[in-house]
C-alpha cells in the first residue's frame, strides 16, 4: 500500500495498490524534463526537482509479508557444488500426523499470498 501525498499548493492524499499505479500517478505532476530523467521508477521520480513536492509513505500489509515469506526464504533454491539443488530454509515438522496439514496451510498461504512458485518444483 503506497499514499502518494501532495505537499505544495491544494495539498492531497491518494493511496494505490502497487508502486507502478503510484508511479504512474506521480509521473503526470512532473514536467517532462523530471519524467525522462525517472524514466518511470517512483523513487527516482520523487529524488526528481518536481517530484520534491511529493512525499511517500508505504505501508507492509500481511498479505505482502507472506509472499516475501516465501519468495525470499522458504521457496529459495541453492545449488551445491556437485550441481545438485536444495532449499536452504525449511519448515520442519517431528510429529508425523501433522506433517501433512501443515504442508496444506502453507500451500494455502503461498497461493493466497500471490507468492510465485520456483520453476521445476
Ligand atoms: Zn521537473
Amino acid at each position: 500500500m503506497f499514499t502518494l501525498i501532495k505537499l505544495s499548493g491544494d495539498g492531497w492524499e491518494k493511496a494505490f495498490n502497487t508502486e507502478q499505479e503510484t508511479a504512474e500517478e506521480l509521473s503526470k505532476w512532473v514536467c517532462p524534463f523530471c519524467e525522462a530523467e525517472a524514466s518511470g521508477n517512483l523513487y527516482e521520480l520523487l529524488a526528481t526537482f518536481c517530484g520534491a513536492e511529493f512525499m511517500l509513505e508505504e505501508e507492509e500489509t500481511l498479505e505482502e509479508l507472506v509472499k516475501e515469506f516465501f519468495e525470499k526464504y522458504l521457496d529459495r533454491v541453492e545449488e551445491t557444488e556437485s550441481g545438485g539443488f536444495f532449499n536452504p530454509i525449511v519448515v520442519s515438522c517431528c510429529r508425523s500426523m501433522m506433517m501433512e496439514p501443515l504442508g496444506e496451510l502453507l500451500e494455502k498461504m503461498r497461493v493466497l499470498s500471490g507468492a510465485r512458485k520456483m520453476e521445476g518444483e
